[in-house]
Parts: C-alpha cells; structure tokens; sequence
C-alpha cells in the first residue's frame, strides 16, 4: 500500500497536520487519499511541558495529556487515518517518479508519495536521506544546538515537507501546531490540482 502523504512525528505538528487532513475526507479530491502517522511520542517536547499561554488550550494543561487527547482525537474523529504507534523512521530514500521508501526502526518499510516531517528540531535527528538538509536552527538560542531543515515555506524538496520547530519555527506550541496545519493545507491544495482549498466544519451545515 502506498500512502498518498506519511506524516512522520506524532506531537503537535505532526497531529496537528493529521487533523487537518483527515477533515477534508469528504472533499472529492481527498477522498481516495491514504493518510498515515508515524505517531511516536516518546522524544515529544510535550511530555514535561506544562500549559498556560496557548491558544484554545485550559490553563494548567499537562503535555503529556494533549499527546493522549490529540492522538486519541484522531483514533475517534478521523479513522480511516492509519495512526502507526511505537516506531521511529531511520531513513527516507526517494524512489524517483515522486515516490519515496520509507524505513522503520522495526524493519517495516512504507511507500508514500509525500512524507511530512515533525520530528523536532534537535540534533540528535537522524533519518538517513535527509541529512543534507539539516542546518543550523535560525531561531532559537545557539548553544542549545538545535537544528532546521532547509526549506522555503515548509517545502524542503519536491514531495518533501517539514513542520513545526524542524522547519525552523520557535518552540511554542500554536506556533508548531499553525506549521503543521499550514503544511496539510498546502497538500490538500495539491491534491485539488493546485487550486486553492481549505476545510472547515459550520454548526450551520450539520
Ligand atoms: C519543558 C517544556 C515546556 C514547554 N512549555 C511551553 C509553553 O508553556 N508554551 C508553549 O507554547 N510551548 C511550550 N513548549 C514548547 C512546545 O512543547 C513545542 O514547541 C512543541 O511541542 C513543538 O512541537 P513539534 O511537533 O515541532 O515537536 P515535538 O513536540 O518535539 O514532537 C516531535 C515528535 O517527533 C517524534 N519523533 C522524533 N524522532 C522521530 C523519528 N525518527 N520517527 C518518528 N517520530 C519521531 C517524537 O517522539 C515527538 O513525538 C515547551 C516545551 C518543553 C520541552
């Protein structure tokens, strides 16, 4: 099987790109298309972080909690996402003809036609294939030694997308969650051929 976009990272971009997409399954251009999440969780910037000043969120969230609430969300919401938990991507190989062999920390190998990566920004990355476009983090504090994908607008090469702080955005969490959004916008705007497109539900249209 063969995934029309693999989201790689299941923490606020990632997911946050995983909602988005899985919205828009009732638009005719989406309707065939095979979305999946490399959700693994363990290395999340979420999993001590404690939340007062995001947008939509109560204060005094815990992290740990949105990652259980938002991946459940996805589970319960958009099913016909195919959620993969407890593996970690260790290379990316393009296969020409748009399309990429995707390989997992347990020997699984995936095909897809876009991958998005949201793996966090730092350096202790590692996925074989995209090493060349790491650089240095433009915007955070240097001795931290994080790092970025190059990238214009979240688009590293074609077929190739990152979100979040990887793509060289600030730690906070509407700002991670806004790239990934932004990031399954811009692929379902493919997937309509180019014409522009969003996905919105109206307690009007129920
Ligand atoms: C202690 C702490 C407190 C914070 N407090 C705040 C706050 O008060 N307000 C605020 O706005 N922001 C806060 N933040 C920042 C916020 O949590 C981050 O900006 C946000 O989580 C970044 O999201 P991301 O998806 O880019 O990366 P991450 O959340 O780091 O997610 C990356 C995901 O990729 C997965 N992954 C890594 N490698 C692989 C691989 N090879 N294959 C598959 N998956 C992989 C990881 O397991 C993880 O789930 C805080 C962060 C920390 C650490």
């Amino acid at each position: 099987m063969t995934f029309d976009c693999l989201i790689i990272g299941g923490s606020v971009a990632g997911i946050s790109c995983g909602l988005i997409l899985g919205s828009a399954h009732k638009k005719p251009f989406m309707a065939d298309k095979k979305i999946g999440i490399i959700a693994h969780q363990r290395a999340s910037a979420l999993q001590d972080a404690l939340f007062n000043n995001a947008y939509g969120i109560p204060a005094g969230t815990l992290g740990k909690d949105i990652l259980a609430y938002t991946t459940q969300q996805i589970k319960d919401v958009y099913p016909h996402i195919e959620l993969i938990e407890n593996q970690k991507i260790t290379s990316i190989n393009s296969m020409g003809a748009a399309l990429f062999e995707v390989h997992s920390n347990n020997d699984t190998v995936y095909y897809a036609k876009n991958v998005v990566i949201a793996v966090g920004n730092t350096n202790l990355f590692h996925i074989e294939g995209l090493m060349h476009y790491v650089e240095p983090h433009q915007k955070s504090i240097a001795s931290k030694n994080r790092i970025q994908l190059k990238n214009t607008d979240h688009l590293v090469a074609p077929g190739i997308y990152v979100a979040g702080t990887l793509a060289g955005h600030r730690s906070q969490l509407a700002i991670a969650a806004g790239s990934g959004a932004a990031v399954g916008t811009d692929l379902m705007v493919k997937f309509n051929d180019g014409n522009e497109t969003q996905s919105h539900d109206s307690i009007k249209k129920v």
